[in-house]
Protein backbone atom coordinates (compact mmCIF):
# COMPACT_ATOMS: atom_id res chain seq x y z
CA UNK A 1 0.00 0.00 0.00
CA UNK A 2 0.73 3.58 -0.56
CA UNK A 3 1.37 5.15 2.36
CA UNK A 4 1.96 8.14 1.25
CA UNK A 5 -0.68 8.17 -1.05
CA UNK A 6 -3.20 7.90 2.03
CA UNK A 7 -1.66 10.59 4.20
CA UNK A 8 -1.57 12.75 1.53
CA UNK A 9 -5.43 12.07 0.71
CA UNK A 10 -6.06 11.80 4.24
CA UNK A 11 -7.72 15.15 6.36
CA UNK A 12 -7.34 15.89 9.93
CA UNK A 13 -9.85 18.26 11.30
CA UNK A 14 -9.28 19.17 14.96
CA UNK A 15 -11.76 19.41 17.68
CA UNK A 16 -14.48 17.58 15.86
CA UNK A 17 -16.83 16.59 16.93
CA UNK A 18 -15.94 18.40 20.14
CA UNK A 19 -13.00 20.13 21.50
CA UNK A 20 -9.57 18.10 21.66
CA UNK A 21 -10.76 15.38 19.31
CA UNK A 22 -8.50 15.18 16.25
CA UNK A 23 -11.08 13.79 13.36
CA UNK A 24 -9.25 11.75 10.55
CA UNK A 25 -11.74 12.82 7.94
CA UNK A 26 -11.84 9.35 5.51
CA UNK A 27 -13.95 11.26 3.02
CA UNK A 28 -10.73 12.53 1.66
CA UNK A 29 -9.79 9.63 0.98
CA UNK A 30 -12.33 8.16 -0.71
CA UNK A 31 -12.97 11.49 -2.94
CA UNK A 32 -9.67 10.66 -4.76
CA UNK A 33 -10.08 8.26 -7.08
CA UNK A 34 -6.42 7.08 -6.79
CA UNK A 35 -6.58 6.56 -3.72
CA UNK A 36 -10.12 4.87 -3.68
CA UNK A 37 -8.62 1.94 -5.91
CA UNK A 38 -5.38 1.64 -4.10
CA UNK A 39 -7.07 0.92 -1.08
CA UNK A 40 -9.57 -1.46 -2.49
CA UNK A 41 -6.67 -3.07 -4.68
CA UNK A 42 -4.62 -3.36 -1.33
CA UNK A 43 -7.38 -5.09 0.20
CA UNK A 44 -8.84 -7.45 -2.21
CA UNK A 45 -4.71 -8.68 -2.42
CA UNK A 46 -4.78 -8.74 1.59
CA UNK A 47 -8.45 -10.97 1.21
CA UNK A 48 -8.76 -12.74 -2.10
CA UNK A 49 -7.58 -16.31 -0.78
CA UNK A 50 -8.83 -16.04 2.68
CA UNK A 51 -12.39 -17.58 1.68
CA UNK A 52 -14.55 -14.63 2.91
CA UNK A 53 -18.42 -15.06 2.00
CA UNK A 54 -19.77 -12.39 3.57
CA UNK A 55 -17.99 -8.63 4.37
CA UNK A 56 -19.42 -6.91 7.79
CA UNK A 57 -19.82 -3.21 7.53
CA UNK A 58 -19.92 -1.05 10.44
CA UNK A 59 -22.59 2.11 10.49
CA UNK A 60 -21.78 4.20 8.31
CA UNK A 61 -18.06 4.46 7.10
CA UNK A 62 -17.79 1.43 7.01
CA UNK A 63 -20.40 0.49 4.46
CA UNK A 64 -18.06 2.33 1.66
CA UNK A 65 -15.28 0.29 1.38
CA UNK A 66 -17.26 -2.94 2.83
CA UNK A 67 -19.78 -2.51 0.00
CA UNK A 68 -17.10 -2.37 -2.99
CA UNK A 69 -14.60 -4.95 -1.27
CA UNK A 70 -17.47 -7.39 -1.16
CA UNK A 71 -18.39 -6.99 -4.50
CA UNK A 72 -14.28 -7.58 -5.87
CA UNK A 73 -14.17 -11.24 -3.34
CA UNK A 74 -17.39 -12.26 -4.55
CA UNK A 75 -18.91 -12.47 -1.26
CA UNK A 76 -22.10 -11.22 -0.09
CA UNK A 77 -22.73 -7.66 2.16
CA UNK A 78 -24.00 -7.05 5.66
CA UNK A 79 -24.58 -4.23 7.19
CA UNK A 80 -24.25 -3.61 11.20
CA UNK A 81 -26.61 -0.84 12.23
CA UNK A 82 -26.95 1.78 14.63
CA UNK A 83 -30.01 0.97 16.52
CA UNK A 84 -33.54 1.19 15.32
CA UNK A 85 -32.78 1.42 11.42
CA UNK A 86 -32.80 -2.34 10.67
CA UNK A 87 -36.35 -3.11 9.77
CA UNK A 88 -36.06 -6.90 10.41
CA UNK A 89 -35.80 -8.85 13.42
CA UNK A 90 -32.37 -8.00 15.10
CA UNK A 91 -29.96 -8.85 17.22
CA UNK A 92 -27.87 -6.06 19.56
CA UNK A 93 -25.33 -5.22 21.32
CA UNK A 94 -24.82 -2.20 24.18
CA UNK A 95 -21.14 -0.97 24.19
CA UNK A 96 -19.08 1.18 25.89
CA UNK A 97 -17.58 4.52 25.16
CA UNK A 98 -15.92 7.26 25.90
CA UNK A 99 -18.47 8.69 27.90
CA UNK A 100 -21.75 7.21 28.11
CA UNK A 101 -22.57 3.72 25.92
CA UNK A 102 -24.09 2.85 22.59
CA UNK A 103 -25.56 -0.24 20.98
CA UNK A 104 -25.26 -1.36 17.68
CA UNK A 105 -27.16 -4.07 15.81
CA UNK A 106 -27.41 -6.99 12.65
CA UNK A 107 -30.52 -8.39 11.29
CA UNK A 108 -31.42 -12.39 12.51
CA UNK A 109 -30.38 -14.82 9.57
CA UNK A 110 -27.42 -12.31 8.20
CA UNK A 111 -24.61 -14.69 8.15
CA UNK A 112 -24.68 -18.42 8.56
CA UNK A 113 -22.71 -21.15 10.29
CA UNK A 114 -20.55 -21.64 6.97
CA UNK A 115 -19.55 -18.22 6.75
CA UNK A 116 -16.25 -16.60 6.67
CA UNK A 117 -16.77 -13.73 7.72
CA UNK A 118 -14.52 -9.78 7.31
CA UNK A 119 -16.18 -7.38 9.51
CA UNK A 120 -14.75 -3.66 7.94
CA UNK A 121 -14.79 0.26 9.47
CA UNK A 122 -13.02 3.15 8.54
CA UNK A 123 -10.91 3.71 11.70
CA UNK A 124 -9.84 1.78 15.37
CA UNK A 125 -9.60 4.20 18.69
CA UNK A 126 -11.19 2.29 21.51
CA UNK A 127 -12.12 -0.68 19.92
CA UNK A 128 -15.36 -0.62 21.42
CA UNK A 129 -17.83 -0.04 18.17
CA UNK A 130 -16.02 -2.88 16.40
CA UNK A 131 -15.42 -5.36 19.32
CA UNK A 132 -19.21 -5.05 19.27
CA UNK A 133 -19.62 -6.17 16.00
CA UNK A 134 -17.21 -8.64 16.59
CA UNK A 135 -19.69 -10.58 19.09
CA UNK A 136 -22.84 -9.83 17.47
CA UNK A 137 -20.95 -11.44 14.33
CA UNK A 138 -19.58 -14.92 16.78
CA UNK A 139 -23.68 -15.54 17.57
CA UNK A 140 -23.84 -16.62 14.51
CA UNK A 141 -20.77 -19.21 14.99
CA UNK A 142 -19.05 -18.40 11.79
CA UNK A 143 -16.33 -20.65 10.57
CA UNK A 144 -13.42 -17.70 10.90
CA UNK A 145 -13.73 -14.11 11.61
CA UNK A 146 -11.38 -11.41 10.12
CA UNK A 147 -10.86 -7.82 10.89
CA UNK A 148 -10.21 -4.89 8.91
CA UNK A 149 -9.55 -0.94 9.69
CA UNK A 150 -8.38 1.73 7.19
CA UNK A 151 -6.68 3.55 9.77
CA UNK A 152 -5.64 2.63 13.64
CA UNK A 153 -5.07 5.31 15.68
CA UNK A 154 -2.48 4.94 18.21
CA UNK A 155 -1.84 7.25 21.26
CA UNK A 156 -1.21 7.50 24.77
CA UNK A 157 -3.83 5.99 26.24
CA UNK A 158 -5.62 4.57 23.52
CA UNK A 159 -4.69 0.71 22.89
CA UNK A 160 -7.84 -0.44 20.54
CA UNK A 161 -6.19 -3.75 19.63
CA UNK A 162 -6.25 -4.60 23.29
CA UNK A 163 -10.15 -5.09 23.19
CA UNK A 164 -9.57 -8.24 21.03
CA UNK A 165 -8.26 -11.45 22.37
CA UNK A 166 -4.37 -12.55 20.75
CA UNK A 167 -4.45 -14.29 17.65
CA UNK A 168 -7.45 -12.01 16.32
CA UNK A 169 -6.46 -11.62 12.85
CA UNK A 170 -6.52 -7.76 12.14
CA UNK A 171 -5.21 -5.81 9.67
CA UNK A 172 -5.14 -1.94 8.98
CA UNK A 173 -3.97 -0.01 5.65
CA UNK A 174 -2.65 3.42 7.72
CA UNK A 175 -1.19 3.26 11.41
CA UNK A 176 -1.20 6.51 12.99
CA UNK A 177 0.86 7.51 16.29
CA UNK A 178 0.10 11.17 18.09
P1 LIG B 1 -13.89 3.10 18.68
O1 LIG B 1 -15.17 2.32 18.87
O2 LIG B 1 -13.51 3.91 19.87
O3 LIG B 1 -12.76 2.23 18.16
O4 LIG B 1 -14.19 4.20 17.58
C1 LIG B 1 -14.23 3.86 16.23
C2 LIG B 1 -15.41 4.49 15.55
O5 LIG B 1 -15.55 5.87 15.87
C3 LIG B 1 -15.20 4.43 14.05
O6 LIG B 1 -16.44 4.09 13.45
C4 LIG B 1 -14.74 5.81 13.65
O7 LIG B 1 -15.40 6.22 12.49
C5 LIG B 1 -15.12 6.71 14.82
N1 LIG B 1 -13.97 7.49 15.34
C6 LIG B 1 -13.47 7.45 16.59
N2 LIG B 1 -12.47 8.31 16.76
C7 LIG B 1 -12.28 8.92 15.58
C8 LIG B 1 -11.38 9.92 15.09
N3 LIG B 1 -10.44 10.47 15.87
N4 LIG B 1 -11.48 10.28 13.80
C9 LIG B 1 -12.42 9.74 13.00
N5 LIG B 1 -13.31 8.81 13.39
C10 LIG B 1 -13.26 8.40 14.66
Amino acid sequence: MNRELLISNLRNIPNFPKPGIQFKDVSTLFKDAECFREMLDELTRLYANKGITKVVGIESRGFIMGAALAARLGAGFVMCRKPGKLPGETIKKNYAKEYGTDSIEIHLGAIEPDDTVLIHDDLLATGGSMRAAYDLVQFFKPKATFINFLIELRMEGLDGRSAFAPGTDISVLLTIDE
